[in-house]
């Protein structure tokens, strides 16, 4: 996996800093991660905000997504009773 050195906060626009890096063992291979934060702390604690935001946003789409899924189905097997009856 690639990672950019050069990272640019979304948010402020300064170059993002490297916080951490490791190494991660996936399947045969060893991947290097690297997390990169903006300089700027309270930038930085925004930018987090709002990556959790999204996140809970994603979480809610999926799960709205699984339930009219489901639904579908339901009405599929009811259709398909009703088909069979007529
Ligand atoms: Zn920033």
């Amino acid at each position: 996996m690639k990672y950019k050195h050069s990272n640019i906060c979304t948010r402020c626009g300064s170059e993002r800093i490297i916080k951490k890096t490791w190494k991660e063992k996936v399947d045969n291979s060893v991947v290097e991660n690297v997390l990169m934060i903006c300089p700027d702390n309270a930038c930085q604690k925004i930018v987090e905000m709002r990556i959790q935001k999204q996140r809970d946003k994603n979480d809610e789409i999926r799960e709205r997504y699984e339930e009219r899924a489901a639904q579908r189905k339901v009405e599929r097997e009811k259709n398909r009773k009703t088909l069979k009856k007529n």
